[in-house]
């Protein structure tokens, strides 16, 4: 613990320490957003037979190799239904999008492209290929095969192919319990009078947020004192569940009780300071199988250890594969100071140029006590240990936040248009 870790050394430090948990059998209603703790194979073929594609008439191709030529219509067959005749030589039927190919048939002609006539007669005006608007058998999924693996994230798309093959009940990843607990004699609490000489406590509603946001519902313990008796009593009370976040007091103030108390509470401190900028005084520690995080205080350094350090292991615990945020080249509108020898996580906002390239504009305020700031974010800008500042127009790492997943309609109109 002499020398301050790098981020990704802190990463894979926590990381090491962390597996998912046991897994538990929910509903398929409740699994949005949770982690599938075993492999799902298809239960058949899907289609479970060669279907339509369309709309429209199933044919030989063979009749229709030349064009305009007359069939006769001799069955109708819907999505569902068992088709009864074998189509013969100038046969042929009226079928719906997902129904059965009729036997003899090999090609779909789309009704847009024929001409009713009476007497049950269709005329086709223009020729025919084989194998045309068919869905194979088992094209999208064959029987047996692994549809979907462990650690899949269920989306809505998950939960409908889940339905596909009929599972009402999965097994997944149980959710971490996480306690979030705020430290300092400073602070005030949300339902407290206000009193100007105070701090509000935003981090533990901050990082309600961040926990809430990963689909878990985290247990507020309140503010503890900057007295170590007392910190002792709300640390034991969160060391019971398999996370626990505190924020405050984890710094070289002569109030800083964090660290020192949850070591005479036998918490193994695996790291203290990473050389980042927001968050330098970050700590890391285990007790059994719980993770302890001491977060810096300060609202910012607060919700960006966070992104770096407690959702990638929070996101383990699920089950999930993707721990991290998603980062994209951007070009940076300005310049950028940071310093060498530490990674600088700058609060920054994302448009686009004229060829639809992200430019990414730091935010005025880079203060780790302006929450205003974190806000307005929609990305973190990654300005690397190993340089002094970023240049203007030079291209950066930026990780998206939240709010960047999202755009007004005037940014994307124009990529629709025909
Ligand atoms: P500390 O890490 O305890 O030295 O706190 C650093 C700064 O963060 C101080 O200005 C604290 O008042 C502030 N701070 C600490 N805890 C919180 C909290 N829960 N909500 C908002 N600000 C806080
Ligand atoms: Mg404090």
């Amino acid at each position: 613990m002499a020398t301050d870790l790098s981020v990704p050394e802190a990463q894979t430090c926590i990381l090491e320490r962390t597996r998912p948990l046991e897994a538990e059998v929910i509903g398929l209603a409740q699994a949005l957003g949770r982690t599938l703790a075993e492999e799902v194979r298809a239960n058949r073929d899907l289609p479970p037979y060669d279907v339509s594609a369309m709309d429209g008439y199933a044919v030989r191709a063979a009749d229709l190799a030349e064009a305009p030529r007359t069939l006769q219509i001799v069955e109708d067959i819907k999505a569902g239904d068992t088709p009864r005749l074998t189509l013969q030589p100038g046969q042929c039927a009226r079928i719906m999008t997902g129904a059965p190919l009729p036997p003899g048939a090999d090609t779909i002609v789309r009704v847009e492209d024929t001409r009713a006539l009476e007497n049950d007669k269709v005329e086709f005006p223009i020729p025919v290929k084989p194998a045309t608007d068919i869905r194979l058998r088992g094209e999208n999924m064959r029987l047996g095969d692994i549809v979907l693996p462990v650690g899949e994230e269920i989306t809505p798309a998950t939960v409908g192919v889940l339905a596909t093959v009929k599972q009402a009940k999965i097994k997944v990843t149980r959710k971490p319990r996480v306690a979030i607990l705020s430290n300092g004699d400073e602070l005030e609490a949300l339902d407290e009078p206000l009193d100007l000489s105070k701090i509000p406590d935003s981090n533990s509603y901050a990082l309600m947020a961040q926990v809430q946001a990963l689909g878990i519902e985290p247990a507020l313990l309140g503010i503890a004192r900057d007295k170590p008796d007392e910190l002792a009593g709300f640390l034991k009370r969160g060391l019971e569940y398999d996370v626990l976040l505190i924020s405050g007091g984890t710094s070289v103030g002569a109030h800083d009780h964090v660290r020192p108390t949850l070591t005479a509470l036998g918490v193994a401190i695996h790291f203290w300071r990473v050389e980042m900028r927001p968050g330098h005084p970050i700590a890391f520690g285990t007790s059994g199988s719980a993770l302890v995080f001491c977060l810096p205080g300060n609202p910012v350094s607060s919700m960006v250890c966070f992104e770096q350090f407690v959702s990638p292991a929070l996101r383990r615990l699920m089950g999930r594969r993707r721990l991290f945020r998603r980062t994209i080249p951007v070009r940076l509108a300005q310049a950028v100071k940071s310093r060498q020898g530490r990674v600088e996580f700058i609060r920054a906002t994302l448009s686009r140029d004229t060829s639809g390239n992200y430019v990414a504009t730091p935010d005025a305020s880079q203060s780790s006590g302006d929450i205003l700031s974190m806000m307005r974010a929609d990305a973190l800008l990654v300005a690397p240990g190993g340089r002094n500042g970023l240049d203007a127009d030079e291209t950066a790492q930026a990780q998206l936040l939240d709010p960047s997943a999202w755009q007004h309609f005037l940014e994307i109109e124009k990529f629709f248009e025909i």
